[in-house]
């Protein structure tokens, strides 16, 4: 078996399996290793949506990208753009101005051309209808920003890119934990790696020229998460890969690499009560509950305690999952009266799911148990009785039809609850992936904690720090995984090819 590469990438997810492609295009022999097995390779990205958000100029470039949109299609949307303004407005805003920019400007910057390139390896993509803004016509407005998924999900993302790797010749090693980095005189050469197999397993050191590390950040690990995070993080429940426990951080920072970015913040989402407490792929998004904006979210205390339609959700959803941890018990209840049904969407229809439906809402507050029933028929009077109406609802934008006189408003899309029947989903937090990472610079290598580059060390993906700050705007941790797995992966492979040439 060969032990010696050009290039070798720990974890096979979107950020490493591109940078995988990306060293292979530059001539690089080129290695995997991947912790799972292979029936559960691909990491979060294959667990994802498979939104993605990137600069597009309009339908041509839309046309480009899915390769046929019908006439029915484009008579009933209107796909707008997406520009590199609003995309650097959108991760300012959200990061509240901590984004360091020129890593944010690589994500802008190269995010269409990483979109062609995906196509180009074989990943398709659809328009994502069910992210945007829909009129009460039933028209389909383009509201910015994650404008394309990918077919089958991140499934299809995760199985396109494997066939891709498969057909450029770059070998996989499943069930092939990276431990540590390997180094002579501060030169990154190997990696050290446990492999299972017969008998338990066995560790050796596969030799490399350069290697990137992609595994994931710590959302799988509850003692670095309460350790980072805080206190109740603990409890968080886990929608994508067990297996990303912070190894990749672990032993980057061993090797000397700077942490760097939001080390007590993630990607948190409203998660439904009844899941379990580390996802399976069996189960993949059907516990997402993101439709809060056509609802109220209240407390054990029967009372809000978020502003629903600050924006559309997916400038909103990755910090719900903190704000309702921060709640009694760590659980919320979305409620809904039949208003809203048209726009909750079907993954809600699961069997497990911890949904329950009433003709009154005195009678629904009575089967929420843990929740302060009288309280929540209060809030509810108070939210109906603050409910404009010189403000028309107007499910095609961001309305402003906010909630008047009441403590915390409601800021858009403000309906009263009054049309049976009434629903009411319980959820608590579900932990996505973790904000904190090491530093790069501008070609995917890790600075040390003198903002030297270590020799040999990439990284890419959920790994690098200083992008996401406190929120994030969705579709944005897929490109953000694809973007620099092609640099690292690119530079990994100058770098093994100078070495060559300096012999
Ligand atoms: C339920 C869910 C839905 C999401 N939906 C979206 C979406 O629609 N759009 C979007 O932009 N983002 C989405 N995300 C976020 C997105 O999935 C991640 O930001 C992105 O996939 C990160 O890619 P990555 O390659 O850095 O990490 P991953 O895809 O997690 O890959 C890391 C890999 O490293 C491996 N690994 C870990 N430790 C080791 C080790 N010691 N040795 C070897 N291998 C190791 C893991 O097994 C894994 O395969 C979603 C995430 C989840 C969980």
């Amino acid at each position: 078996m060969n032990q010696s590469f050009d290039v070798i990438i720990v974890g096979a997810g979107l950020a490493g399996l591109s940078a995988a492609l990306a060293a292979r295009e530059e001539g690089a022999s080129v290695c995997v290793l991947e912790r799972a097995p292979e029936s559960e390779r691909g990491g979060n990205s294959r667990f994802s949506n498979g939104a993605m958000r990137a600069v597009y100029s309009g339908l041509d470039e839309i046309v480009d990208l899915v390769g046929e949109i019908s006439e029915a299609e484009r008579a009933r949307a209107d796909f707008g753009r997406y520009t590199r303004e609003e995309y650097y407005d959108h991760m300012g805003r959200i990061t509240q101005y901590r984004t360091d920019p020129a890593m944010c400007e690589i994500l802008v910057e190269r995010s269409s051309e990483t979109m062609h390139w995906l196509r180009h390896q074989g990943v398709r993509f659809l328009p994502l209808y069910e992210w945007q803004f829909k009129t009460a016509e039933g028209r389909i407005i383009f509201s910015g920003g994650s404008a394309l998924e990918t077919y089958g999900a991140g499934d299809g993302l995760s199985s396109a890119l494997f066939a891709a790797a498969e057909r450029a010749g770059v070998t996989v090693r499943y069930e092939t934990r990276a431990l540590s980095l390997s180094r002579t005189n501060g030169v990154v050469d190997g990696v050290k790696v446990f492999a299972r197999g017969a008998g338990g397993g066995r560790e050796f050191v596969i030799a490399a020229k350069s290697v990137v590390v992609a595994a994931g950040g710590f959302e799988a690990n509850p003692e670095w998460r309460t350790r980072y995070l805080g206190p109740g993080w603990e409890l968080a429940k886990v929608r994508g890969s067990r297996f990303n426990t912070g190894d990749g951080l672990r032993m980057v920072l061993d090797a000397g690499g700077k942490p760097y970015g939001n080390w007590s913040g993630c990607h948190s989402a409203s998660w439904d009560l009844n899941a379990p407490d580390a996802n399976t792929l069996e189960f993949g998004t059907v516990f997402k509950r993101d439709d809060f904006a056509n609802g109220i979210m209240v407390n054990a205390r029967g009372r809000r305690f978020v502003d629903e339609g600050a924006d559309v959700s997916a400038l909103t959803y990755a910090k719900m999952g903190r704000a309702i941890l921060a709640e009694p018990n760590q659980i919320a209840w979305q409620i809904y009266d039949a208003k809203a049904r048209p726009f909750i969407h079907g993954e809600y229809r699961i069997r497990q799911a911890a949904r329950f439906q009433a003709d009154t809402i005195e009678a629904l507050a009575a089967k929420l148990e843990g929740l302060d029933q009288a309280a929540l028929v209060d809030t509810i009077k108070e939210f109906n009785a603050s409910i404009p109406d010189d403000i028309p609802f107007d499910s095609g934008k961001k309305d402003g039809r906010t909630t008047r006189g009441l403590p915390l408003p409601k800021s858009n899309w403000a309906r009263a609850l009054d049309t049976p029947p009434f629903e009411a989903w319980a959820v608590t937090c579900g932990i996505t992936f973790t904000f904190g990472g090491v530093q790069i610079d501008t070609t995917g290598q890790v600075l040390d904690v003198d903002d030297i580059p270590i020799p040999g060390l990439f990284a890419a993906g959920e790994m690098v720090g200083g992008i996401f700050y406190f929120n994030y705007p969705g579709g944005a941790g897929l490109m953000s995984a694809s973007v620099f797995g092609r640099l690292a992966g690119m530079s990994a492979a100058k770098a093994c090819a100078s070495q060559v040439a300096t012999r």
